[in-house]
């Protein structure tokens, strides 16, 4: 499979390893955002955060939790970002799922997207809509 981040997993390709066990590896950022910026990613390939078993996910994301303070510790930050993007518009450019730990610095940068308003009772369609298709498929939130 032509996956960069398999590649780093099974160490085909090289990567700045913070952190290694046996389901997970964390790696810094090529193209990092702050210095610091750590990618957390499962060893086998799932293709993003809807395709993860739940399992995995929650044993991934108090891995990031961990990390995250680790980093924050580390770099002296503020405060920092976790950040999943999921499908081309939404940002993903590498379709193997990952969590971005992103280390924040006082005044280094804005990351806030511009925000739009509900017309009349816009927000309530709209809560409508979602609420329709959560309540179809709670029953697997159980399992
Ligand atoms: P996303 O755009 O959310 O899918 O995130 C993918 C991230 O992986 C980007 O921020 C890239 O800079 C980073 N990236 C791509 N290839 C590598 C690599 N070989 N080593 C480290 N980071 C990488
Ligand atoms: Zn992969």
């Amino acid at each position: 499979m032509d996956c960069i981040f398999c590649e780093i997993a099974s160490k085909s390709s090289e990567a700045e390893i913070v952190f290694e066990n046996d389901k997970f590896i964390a790696f810094l950022d090529i193209n990092p955002v702050n210095y610091g910026h750590t990618l957390v990613v499962p060893k086998k390939h799932f293709d993003n955060f809807l395709t993860i078993p739940a399992n995995e996910l929650e044993e991934m994301t108090k891995l990031t939790q961990y990390l995250s303070g680790a980093i924050k510790r580390a770099l002296k930050a503020d405060g920092f970002n976790v950040i999943s993007n999921n499908g081309t518009t939404a940002g993903q450019s590498v379709f193997h799922f990952h969590y971005h730990i992103i280390p924040r610095f006082e005044n280094d940068f804005h990351i806030k997207p511009r925000t739009i308003e509900y017309k009349h009772a816009e927000i309530e369609v709209y809560a409508e809509k979602i609420k329709e298709v959560v309540s179809k498929y709670e029953g697997l939130l159980n399992g």
